[in-house]
């Protein structure tokens, strides 16, 4: 095999995986159970504190796990060190040698190994003309553009030849810019290598952008498990709903729902006093370019955090029929647009006690509600 091919994609399979980092603390990461497809791209999502980076650094090996498995193609790594897993892991702005060449920073762990300096320079040279930077191999990472530092930090981690490649937060060093084209680079490299890449970020955008599976996390456990637009679509609970955006949440008399804001109904007040209508008032209007986002309070709504509602209108919508600051308004929605609301996925700590039996116990605990696309 030629030291640039890339070996097979693994799947990986997470089963009760717990990490608890001192006694009596809740759990950083609580029993979760997940799948991800050999050869996907995965986002890890959720808000800061949340468990991505404790998971990602579990699968990796750099933290012991407290209890539960990892698999990789039914392997168990879950004890074996780092090195040994086939997992490898690209670190936040990349983390280059800045003293280094983009040759001797992706021969870097080959040189740890002794592997001989003529061998390690080959091998090194060979992946970067994989990712088109041959050219570039004797610079420093300061002599680079922040694209070309990616590919050199790209790679560093490929020259062990991974089976699955784990990326923490890879963008969030980078301006809004880079950003969208560096993760555009990193779609296109995980098509191209075919690898299976699991990538934590906070960003909803990003991991929409990114993935083919999105699991949304919140206080150590799993909410949601789907395709972005399973995700969008059909959020799980009031936690994936507000944290996907772009959602409003409604009480109902059957539980509380979501509605897409670009499929909310305004209309002026005067005319459309039907049943099940809103009374709101226009409380903000902003231009978004091709849509004009309106931010409205509902009329009467005390409940704390339930009376900002906001309609995203089309530029030709809004031109045909402008709404004013101040304006009153009724909202409504269609019925096949409103998307009831589970109650969310609950630590193990408040879950019910779990019946007799590993496995009875691991299916009525499981934390992860698959939405069909
Ligand atoms: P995320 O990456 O989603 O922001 P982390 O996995 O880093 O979240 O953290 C999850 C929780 O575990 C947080 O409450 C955090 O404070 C805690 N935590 C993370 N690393 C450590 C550590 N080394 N020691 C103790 N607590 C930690
Ligand atoms: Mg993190």
């Amino acid at each position: 095999m030629n030291a640039a091919a890339t070996p097979e994609p693994a799947a990986v399979e997470i089963v009760a995986l717990t990490k608890r980092y001192a006694p009596g603390t809740p759990a950083a990461v609580d029993r979760i159970d997940l799948r991800i497809a050999s050869g996907s791209y995965c986002c890890l999502l959720g808000p800061s504190g949340c468990g991505k980076s404790t998971t990602l650094r579990m699968i990796a090996g750099h933290e012991s796990v407290s209890s539960g498995d990892i698999l990789l193609d039914n392997r168990n790594i879950t004890n074996l060190p780092a090195a040994a897993r086939g997992t490898a892991m690209m670190f936040q702005s990349f983390a280059l040698f800045p003293h280094l060449s983009a040759t001797d920073n992706v021969a870097f762990s080959l040189k740890m190994k002794g592997v001989g300096k003529a061998e390690r320079h080959k091998r090194a040279n060979d992946l970067l003309e994989r990712v088109a930077m041959g050219h570039l191999a004797a610079r420093k990472p300061g002599e680079l553009s922040g694209g070309q530092q990616q590919r050199v930090a790209l790679a560093r981690a490929l020259i062990t030849e991974p089976r699955v490649l784990l990326l923490d937060e890879p963008l969030s060093a980078l301006d809004p810019f880079l950003r969208i084209q560096m993760r555009a680079e990193l779609r296109r490299w995980q098509k191209e290598l075919g690898l299976t890449f699991i990538h934590v970020t906070h960003s909803q955008e990003e991991a929409m952008a990114l993935a083919d599976t999105m699991v949304v996390m919140n206080h150590g456990v799993i909410e949601q498990v789907g395709s972005p637009h399973a995700v969008y679509n059909h959020p799980a609970s009031e936690f994936v709903a507000r944290f996907m955006g772009g959602h409003n949440v409604f009480d109902t008399p059957a539980g509380p729902i979501a509605v897409r804001n670009d499929r909310m109904r305004i209309a002026a007040a005067a005319q459309a006093a039907t049943g099940g209508a809103l009374a709101a008032t226009v409380t903000d209007v902003e231009y978004q370019g091709t849509y004009v986002l309106l931010g409205l309070a509902l009329d009467g709504v005390a409940a704390a955090g339930r009376q900002n509602v906001s309609v995203l209108l089309s530029e030709a919508a809004f031109l045909a029929r402008p709404y004013a600051h101040g304006e009153a308004v009724h909202l409504s929605w269609a019925e096949a647009d409103a998307r009831v609301l589970g109650p969310g996925a609950k630590p193990s700590s408040e879950r019910a006690p779990a019946p007799a039996g590993a496995e009875a116990a691991r299916q009525d605990d499981t934390a992860v509600l698959a939405v069909p696309f």
